[in-house]
């Protein structure tokens, strides 16, 4: 009793953090509706008496028109997809479109103004002629007529298989902080009144619909239960004959319906611990039988179990709907939930319970879920874990290994991490369309999920339970906030819960905590840190094998310890032996007993790793290569990269080669730091290489081969972005460049008065490099520029390249320009050309320039062959080598400029095949040039392979010089020798993923 009075006392103190004067706006509605599914549309009228609960007088109301969204595309809707890279409403065809329009507002029956709102297409402010005084009602009237889209999103159609939700006008929220008028969004949901719901739908009889609310139909009833227990297959033909079914639900958001003539129908029913009971329905599609079996019976315990554990189902039906969604795996409605594809009954089992849970989180607790995302999909990803276990541990025959379970908990841990090693997370509790998508996935779902198993584990199972009980019954079919939340855990835990809600939900501060245990007699001492700046309790746990045999506590500041009385049961001491923290390293979590390294796992391991582990891991992969000279090249790739990856990165490939009979290689290493400045991060780096890059047989029987060695050293600093979704990446790159070079010298030997050659001594050259560039990834004409100045003593070049794609009206056809300028300085004013040649500007870039080793040339020396022609896409861009000349056309050592332009094809075909045209001139190109013209140009065909990783170019219309060029040189076959190619591995995805690649592309 006392503990009681001192609860209530508490509450009452601490709720004046939460919301103040709470009211909520009461809206009913009346709505009628007649399907036409010939032309996919809807006709109907709507009332909506509307009570104005606040103490605030009323002269406007906000409506959302929300299938406006599907109009066209410049709804936010389409915005926030494009931005998402989800092309697929964009490029849709009008006729794929919809829209809500034949509107004519009346308050109580006077005409009133409709105007648009913030010019949004799916937003509109009703004007009232009249003001509407607090407690006082009006009466709203339109009809509408909506033309039904395909499936893009949510509302849609398939066919004549109809998903009808977010889809008559509908009044914004009004709430204790004002309006909140939003637009439709994908990624991002809803926030709704609370009201009764009268809806009559009239369509051809042989439909079969499921929705929000309570059938009143009893013939309606009858015609289902017929269906039921009918195999036979259906007449898909609609009838002539129409029918109206009337749905009516009291404290309900929201109304969805869901029509197809093929449905089959499973229900069973659940009494609920109170005595209610709830029909559980699922309707299916005939050709997801299989899948779909059994699957009433999901609904039946979802809704047992969120009920114990939240609190009682207040409503007698809930069901779910086999339907097409191309916004996640299901949506939830009140009481209704539709799924769209799932792979397996393992998948859909886990969706039903996420969906039907949400009739908790959202349903009933009608949270702001633009806002506060987390209050719902965070909330329910909680106990959609907890239950769908439980419904996994009822059903014997599905039970998973310890292993799949592992990976399974981890999963969402990985994703988070994915960001979070990178600072690239976002704060929970910020609003749901400013997540990036990975972000909406790692934090607002699995973080909130991980951080309230966290607080379950901390409070003990009973406070906790009886803390969200309480929310539930306090806030249940009304509106809370974060703070209203806040007051009812902390009153109920009586402590003040900081680390949860500031450091958990209101930062993104982070977790690696770090054991230290020290044995005394018969006890471990243990005590704990975090290496990050989460201030959270560490729950240190006793083990035994898997299970946790015994949990004590170090609170921030980390100053105590703890202490087990150990015994031979107890076979190791682990921070958070379940593994349901958002942590960031879990490496330094354990330690062993009776292990040689009780604190350390390592593990060398062949491929790489997609996942989160205690072990510190190597990883070996075979390497290979080919080049020339070398030949086939084989060895090991030792190296740590994986998703997520590590601050701290390395590969090395030393490689036999076959050709030289010697070893060769490539590798980098990199260390990333965040410095929460100007600089998102900043990364420190290593690569080096060594090859060999010519021959020589002179004379002899055998070969002799140069070989080069690369060392280079370097700082990437990259800009902190105003905001995660934006697309500009601004880096800026210092490199240096060791670069040791061996050489042929040529002797004539007296004997035989034959000449041979001989290896040179290693030549070493440095170099340094600057660049700035500014890369804007934005989903359409994203572009780049790149400025480069680099060179040494004696010589300097000033750079600009920028890329430009132009997207055409036709998804995946563009037309890509790229841009070229640059400045020769010679500061040694050399007249002997051939010292700085390799360094002048080029128009064909080719590995004679690549002076700093930076491109992988298969035949770096080679003048004639085809392995020979291969170029880089640097400097002037153009495709035909030149340098069978002893000066090759368009090379200059004082300026030079170019413009590439390609096009993909207004065809459909298998490979990706583009047209080309480069043009480019340069000083005294007119005195150059053989024929006095001042330009050169070149076009033809290119042919990209394995996602342009090789992309093979075929030139046809050459400029005068380049004709002669070729002419001269080559006396047949001359199509296929001005055949060149490019080669960039820097494409390969895996690499890209693997930030410290960057250093790698200079
Ligand atoms: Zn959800």
């Amino acid at each position: 009793m006392k503990q009681i009075i001192l609860l209530i006392l508490i509450i009452a103190s601490i709720n004046v953090n939460a919301q103040k004067k709470y009211f909520q706006q009461e809206v009913d509605f009346k709505i009628d509706v007649i399907l036409d599914d010939e032309n996919h549309i809807l006709r109907g009228k709507e009332t909506i008496y509307y009570k104005n609960n606040s103490n605030d007088t009323l002269r406007f109301i906000l409506f959302h028109l929300w299938a406006n969204a599907y109009k066209d595309d410049k709804s936010t809707y389409t915005e926030h997809e494009v931005e998402n890279r989800d092309t697929k409403f964009y490029y849709s065809k009008e006729e794929q479109r919809g829209f809500i329009d034949s509107l004519e507002f009346k308050v109580d029956n006077e005409n009133v103004n409709i105007s648009n709102f913030n010019n949004l297409e799916d937003v509109i402010l009703v004007e009232l002629n009249h003001p509407l005084f607090p407690n006082q009602q009006i009466e709203i009237n339109t009809p509408f007529r909506l033309v039904i889209p395909e499936v893009f999103s949510r509302l849609g159609h398939n066919d004549q298989d109809y998903q009808i939700s977010q889809w008559y006008p509908k009044p914004a929220v009004y709430d204790t902080k004002g309006w909140h008028p939003m637009p439709y969004l994908d990624q991002g949901e809803f926030y709704s009144e609370f009201g009764h719901f009268d809806v009559n739908i009239s369509l051809p009889k042989n439909y079969i619909v499921a929705a929000t609310g309570v059938l009143e139909n009893d013939n309606e009833k009858q015609f289902l239960t017929q269906i039921k227990n009918d195999t036979n297959s259906r007449n898909l033909v609609s009838a002539k004959e129409y029918k109206t079914l009337h749905f009516a639900q009291d404290k309900v958001h929201d109304f969805a319906w869901f029509a197809s003539k093929e449905y089959c129908i499973e229900e069973t029913a659940v009494t609920l611990n109170n005595g209610h009971t709830v029909q559980c329905t699922s309707y299916y599609k005939p050709k997801n039988k299989k899948k779909y079996e059994g699957s009433s019976k999901i609904i039946a315990q979802t809704i047992t179990y969120y009920s114990s554990l939240v609190g009682n189902y207040p409503y007698d039906y809930a069901s779910i709907v086999d339907g097409k969604l191309l916004a996640g795996g299901g949506m939830e409605y009140p009481m209704v939930t539709v799924i769209g594809n799932v792979n397996d009954k393992a998948e859909l089992q886990t969706v039903i319970v996420h969906e039907v849970g949400h009739n908790w989180f959202q349903g009933i607790l009608g949270s702001n879920e633009r806002d506060h995302a987390w209050m719902d999909e965070g909330m329910n990803s909680f106990y959609e874990k907890k239950v769908d276990k439980i419904i996994d541990n009822l059903n014997a025959e599905k039970k998973e290994g310890n292993i799949q379970k592992l990976t399974k908990e981890l999963n969402g841990n990985f994703i988070y991490q994915i960001s979070a090693k990178q600072e690239e997370d976002q704060i929970i509790n910020s609003p749901a369309a400013s997540f990036t998508s990975i972000n909406y996935g790692g934090s607002v779902y699995y973080k909130t999920a991980a951080l309230f198993a966290y607080l379950e584990s901390y409070l003990g199972t009973e406070i906790f339970n009886k803390a969200m009980q309480q929310y539930y019954e306090t806030w249940k079919h009304k509106h809370p906030y974060p703070e209203d939340f806040k007051s009812i855990m902390e009153a109920v835990a009586r402590k003040k819960l900081d680390w949860f809600f500031e450091d958990g939900l209101n930062s993104t501060k982070k977790m690696d905590y770090k054991i230290k245990v020290k044995k005394k007699d018969n006890q471990y001492v243990i005590s704990a840190t975090n290496k990050k700046d989460f201030k959270g309790p560490i729950p240190i746990n006793a083990m035994i094998k898997d299970s946790i045999a015994e949990t004590q506590w170090i609170e921030y500041p980390y100053q105590n310890t703890v202490t087990f009385t150990d015994n031979d049961t107890i076979t190791a001491y682990k921070i958070d032996g379940k593994k349901m923290l958002p942590e960031l390293n879990i490496t330094n979590n354990f330690y062993e007993k009776n292990k040689l390294f009780p604190r350390f796992k390592c593990k060398l391991q062949l491929g790489t790793e997609f996942s989160v582990s205690e072990k510190n891991k190597l990883f070996i992969l075979p390497a290979y290569g080919y080049n020339y000279y070398d030949k086939a090249m084989l060895g090991i790739a030792i190296h740590n990269l994986k998703i997520p990856n590590n601050a701290f990165q390395f590969a090395l490939a030393p490689t036999y080669s076959f050709g030289s009979k010697s070893l060769v290689g490539t590798g980098v290493i990199g260390y990333s730091f965040f410095p929460k400045n100007i600089f998102q991060k900043i990364i420190i780096g290593l690569q080096g290489n060594s090859y060999h890059h010519k021959r020589s047989n002179l004379n002899t029987s055998k070969y002799i081969f140069a070989r080069h060695i690369k060392i280079s050293p370097s700082v990437l600093l990259e800009f902190k972005k105003p905001t995660l979704r934006n697309p500009i990446t601004k880096t800026f790159l210092l490199q240096y460049f060791n670069i040791s070079n061996q050489n042929f010298n040529y002797t004539l030997n007296p004997i035989d008065s034959l000449y041979r050659s001989n290896v040179d001594q290693y030549e070493t050259a440095h170099y340094a490099l600057l660049e700035y560039k500014h890369n804007n990834e934005r989903t359409f004409n994203p572009f780049d520029y790149v400025i480069k100045a680099e060179g040494n003593h004696s010589f300097a070049k000033l750079t600009l390249t920028t890329h430009l794609k132009i997207n055409y009206n036709v998804k995946n056809k563009a037309f890509y320009v790229r841009a070229f300028a640059g400045k020769f300085f010679d500061f040694k004013n050399n007249t002997n050309p051939f010292v700085l040649r390799n360094q002048y500007l080029n128009t064909t870039f080719t590995a004679n320039n690549d002076y700093a080793y930076n491109d992988v040339y298969v035949a770096r020396d080679e003048q004639k062959g085809i392995l020979s022609n291969q170029v880089s896409m640097r400097e002037g861009g153009f495709k035909i080598k030149t340098n069978l000349l002893s000066s090759p056309i368009g090379v200059s050592n004082n300026w030079l400029t170019t413009v590439n332009m390609r096009t993909d094809l207004p065809i459909k075909s298998m490979v990706k095949l583009q047209l080309f045209l480069d043009i480019g001139t340069y000083a005294d190109a007119g005195i150059l040039n053989p024929s006095g013209s001042k330009a050169i140009y070149e076009g033809g065909a290119e042919l990209h392979l394995f996602k342009d990783i090789l992309i093979i170019y075929a030139p046809f219309i050459l400029s005068k010089d380049l004709k002669d060029y070729v002419k001269s040189t080559y006396s047949k076959n001359r199509t296929l020798q001005t055949m060149s190619f490019s080669l960039d591995l820097n494409r390969i995805n895996f690499l890209q993923s693997q930030k410290v690649m960057n250093l790698f592309t200079p």
